[in-house]
């Protein structure tokens, strides 16, 4: 089985590409490097000692993903490639519309063309809004905060609309919660481009004295401590559910979304803490007001891709610390 996977050299698709090699999947990838470096495809072949084929280009360039369908009899496609970092998304709302959308339409229309109609796509759970409860399930109402977000839902309904007009298509859409954590050897993992928005990467660069003090964005929460609380899912065990949709969406026909988190929230200090712990560091804090758009608490309810994919989440915050400051550790 060939697997085109776009946007597969960045942090989630290169984890994501080890299971698929791992698993004697063939597979190409397609990258514009906008997010990621060359090197990382030899840091995949050195962990699986396997080998897979790269296209350096965009994929809101409609000819090159038409050679790559042109050339290959693709089975399925991963579609990671896009733009992520919500605060960008705000300043620079059409650069986020313009890549998010056009590479996905053009994918997709390529596809429809080469009747190949199995995709997974990275959807977020920046989907759900402010959630109205909690643990959050796969049928809550939808809305966005922001244009990234915006982007992902306008994606999704996309993906259903296609359904509707051909039943032939095979969709998983992931709603991704916190993915957290690096591959074991130390060669592959988050390489956040200067100061990092996300808990995980600024504790490791405070840990690692790059930067000073992590901000604690608020302890005036509704939740255990404080702190806001989240779904941590390490970023392996976010692969092997992309294995499992790959499966699904080749033995099936329909449109489906999946939350994939483990089910289970960490607050900012837990996580802090578990860091310290595991890794036997100091890591300097302090409490700051909350950050605008935040919310109390995010957790998955996990069940359904239990279910239907057969994806269980199996590593715990412990292995997600000491994960994520190897990676950094081993990449000074
Ligand atoms: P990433 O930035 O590390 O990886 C994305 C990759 O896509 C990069 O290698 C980048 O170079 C490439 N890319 C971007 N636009 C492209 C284009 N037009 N053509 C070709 N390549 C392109 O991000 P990630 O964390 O691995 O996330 C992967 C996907 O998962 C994204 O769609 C993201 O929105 C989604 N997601 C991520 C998170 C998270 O916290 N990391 C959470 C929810 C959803
Ligand atoms: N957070 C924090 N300091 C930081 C970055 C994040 O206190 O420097 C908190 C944030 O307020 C949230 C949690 O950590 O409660 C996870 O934030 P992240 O940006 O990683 O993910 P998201 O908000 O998208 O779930």
């Amino acid at each position: 089985m060939k697997i085109l996977v776009t946007g597969g050299l960045g942090y989630i698709g290169s984890h994501t590409v080890v299971e698929l090699l791992n698993d004697n999947y063939e597979v190409i990838v397609i990258d514009n490097l906008s997010n990621s470096k060359e090197s990382v495809k030899d840091n995949i072949e050195k962990i699986t000692n396997k080998e897979f084929e790269l296209v350096i280009g965009d994929v809101c360039n409609k000819d090159i993903v038409e050679d790559i369908f042109k050339n290959n009899k693709i089975d399925a496609v991963i579609h990671f490639a896009g733009y992520k970092a919500v605060g960008e998304s705000v300043a620079k709302p059409l650069m986020y519309y313009h890549n998010n959308l056009f590479s996905t339409i053009n994918l997709l229309e390529v596809m429809e063309k080469y009747e190949c109609r199995r995709i997974v796509f990275s959807s977020s759970a920046t989907v759900y809004g402010k959630p109205e409860s909690l643990p959050i399930k796969e049928d809550f109402k939808l809305s966005t905060t922001n244009p990234y977000g915006t982007t992902k839902l306008m994606i999704e309904d996309i993906l259903r609309d296609l359904y509707v007009s051909n039943n032939d298509w095979s969709i998983a859409i992931l709603r991704y919660f916190n993915p957290v954590g690096a591959h074991k050897s130390g060669l592959i993992g988050e390489d956040p481009n200067g100061i990092p928005n996300n808990l995980m990467p600024y504790i490791v660069k405070v840990a690692n004295k790059e930067l000073e003090c992590l901000s604690i964005f608020g302890d005036d929460y509704d939740t255990k401590d404080g702190t806001g609380v989240r779904d941590y899912i390490h970023v392996v065990d976010l692969s092997l559910g992309h294995i499992k949709a790959i499966e699904y969406v080749l033995k099936n026909k329909g449109v489906d979304e999946y939350n994939l988190g483990t089910g289970k929230g960490y607050s900012v200090l837990e996580m802090v803490k578990t860091f310290e712990k595991v890794n036997n560091v100091n890591v300097n804090k302090k409490i700051v007001e909350r950050r605008p758009g935040d919310i109390d608490a995010c957790y998955a309810d996990s069940r359904k891709a239990k279910e239907i994919l057969g994806f269980e989440a199996k590593k715990g915050i412990e292995e997600m610390c000491l994960d994520s400051y190897n990676y950094v550790k081993k990449n000074l």
